[in-house]
C-alpha cells in the first residue's frame, strides 16, 4: 500500500552502508519509523529529506506496520538550527518530547503545524530562547494528551483570583481560599499565579496554533512560565531528558 505523509524526522539511525531508519512526526499517521535506503548517498534523492529535522512530503510503501520511503519532496529542512548550539540542543530536545509521546496511526496535523512553527522560531532565532522551550513544552503536551484544566478553581469553580495555585501532577488550579484550606493539596508541588501568568498559561493551552509564538512576555513571567512548563512536564510524563541536561549545560557554557 502506498501512503503520502508530510512530516519532520525527529530521529535518525544509520543502517549499513547507505540505508537509515528515520523517525518521522507525521500529519496523518503519527510518529512512525520509516526505512529510507541510500538516504546517505551523495546527490541521493532522499539525501534532503532525511536529514534531522528536516520536513518532507514523504511517499511510502506500508506492510503491516513498516514504512519504507519510495521517493521524497523536501519542502524545508530546517538547515539553519545547526547554525547555533543552543537551538541544535533545544531541537534535540523537543525531538525527543515528540518521540516519547507521540503514538502511531493518529492525525496530528494541528500539532505538526506547531512543531514546524517552533521549529521556524528556533532557526530564527528572533524570539528569545526559553520563550520558545516554554511554549513548546505546555503546548505540546497539552495538545499530545495531557490538557490541564485551567478553566477554574477545581473545588469552587472561582475562574480568577489575585493568586491562584497550579500543581503540576494533578493539572489542576485551586484559588488560595481552597488551596489552604483543603488537605488535598498538602505536600504537593505547587506553583503560584498571579492573573498575568494564570492567563498566560491558558493562552497557550487553549488558543489556536497560529497565535503560539506571537505573543510577549516579560524575561521574569518568561522564566517563571518555564519553571512551571518543565515541572509539569516532568510531572506528567515521570521521565527526565538527557537532552534537556544537555541544553542547560550549553546555555551555562556560552
Ligand atoms: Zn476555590
Amino acid at each position: 500500500m502506498l501512503i503520502t505523509v508530510k512530516g519532520i524526522v525527529v530521529g535518525r539511525r544509520e543502517v549499513g552502508e547507505s540505508g537509515c531508519f528515520l523517525d518521522v512526526f507525521t500529519d496523518r499517521a503519527g510518529l512512525i519509523e520509516v526505512m529510507a535506503h541510500g538516504a546517505k548517498k551523495i546527490g541521493g534523492s532522499n539525501l534532503a529529506a532525511s536529514s534531522m529535522f528536516a520536513y518532507a512530503e514523504f511517499c511510502l510503501s506500508k506492510k503491516g506496520t513498516r514504512y519504507t520511503i519510495n521517493s521524497t519532496r523536501p519542502i524545508y529542512t530546517f538547515h539553519d538550527i545547526s547554525k547555533s548550539i543552543e537551538a541544535f540542543s533545544l531541537a534535540a530536545y523537543f525531538a525527543d518530547i515528540i518521540k516519547y509521546c507521540a503514538t502511531s496511526e493518529e492525525d496530528h496535523s494541528e500539532l505538526l503545524r506547531f512543531v514546524c512553527m517552533a521549529f521556524y522560531q528556533l532557526e530564527k532565532g528572533k524570539r528569545p530562547i526559553n520563550f520558545i522551550k516554554a511554549v513548546f513544552e505546555f503546548r505540546f503536551i497539552t495538545h499530545i494528551g495531557f490538557m490541564p484544566d485551567l478553566r477554574a478553581c477545581q473545588e469552587c469553580a472561582s475562574y480568577l483570583d489575585d493568586v491562584m495555585y497550579f500543581l503540576p501532577s494533578e493539572g489542576m488550579i485551586f484559588c488560595s481560599n481552597c488551596y489552604t484550606k483543603l488537605a488535598f493539596t498538602r505536600n504537593k508541588d505547587a506553583y503560584e499565579l498571579d492573573p498575568t501568568l494564570l492567563h498566560i498559561m491558558r493562552y497557550v493551552a487553549y488558543s489556536d496554533t497560529e497565535k503560539m509564538f506571537k505573543f510577549r512576555i516579560s524575561e521574569k513571567y518568561e522564566q517563571r512560565f518555564g519553571e512551571i512548563t518543565e515541572a509539569y512536564i516532568e510531572a506528567q510524563l515521570e521521565t527526565s531528558f538527557n537532552t534537556l541536561k544537555y541544553y542547560k549545560d550549553v546555555l551555562a557554557e556560552y
